[in-house]
């Protein structure tokens, strides 16, 4: 244990995921060590990303506006929705370069365990996007693991009752990770050999 500041930001880092107390007192110590500009630029950095980046209203994106980047960009396809967790997994999808439509970001994964049901997800928000038929096809791209698997279930019953086609990436990823641990080409791959949910 150490005095006052020290041990709060221990705490603090601690709390972070991925991040156990040995790993929070090694970077704690290396933040006591830097440089102070260096901190600084931290330090502004954090409060700056609380304070104006956003969700977008539209697909629940980061955005610094209302809408993100990609719901602004008109020459993004409209037909085509990919449902995702977490916004992290639409950057894995746009470094592979094979998609041009739009996103759907559900905010986690259907997991009993952790209470989160269908209703904790942005699920209502996705059947909204889908009332005026523009959208044509919806791809599932869950995380490759339990939850992923059972929330990607859970969409393609909700929507089989709907007029469009609802796919699934092609097996080959990774399994029981997160989609952003597969690299470029193999989820690339997943995307271009898609094949209809339920099949
Ligand atoms: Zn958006």
């Amino acid at each position: 244990m150490y005095e006052g500041p020290v041990q709060d930001l221990i705490d603090e880092l601690g709390q972070l995921p991925g991040i156990g107390p040995k790993r929070a007192q090694r970077i704690a110590f290396h933040i006591l060590a830097a440089d102070p500009d260096d901190i600084r630029r931290l330090a502004d950095v954090l409060r700056l990303v609380k304070e104006k980046v956003r969700f977008c209203d539209i697909c629940f994106n980061v955005a610094e506006d209302e809408q993100c980047r990609i719901c602004r960009d008109a020459r993004r396809d409209a037909t085509v929705i990919c449902v995702v967790e977490e916004a992290k997994d639409v950057v894995a999808v746009e470094r592979t370069r094979e998609f041009r439509g739009r996103y759907h970001v559900l905010g986690g994964a259907i997991s009993p365990l952790e209470g989160i049901g269908p209703e904790q997800l942005r699920i209502r928000e996705l059947m909204g996007r889908l009332a005026d038929g523009t959208v044509t096809e919806v791809i599932l791209a869950t995380d490759p693991n339990i939850e992923g698997d059972a929330t990607a279930a859970y969409l393609s019953r909700n929507l089989a009752v709907m007029d469009l086609r609802v796919t699934r990436l092609a097996s080959g990823l990774p399994v029981g990770g997160d989609l952003e641990y597969a690299d470029e080409v193999t989820l690339g791959r997943a995307f271009a050999g898609r094949r209809n949910a339920g099949d």
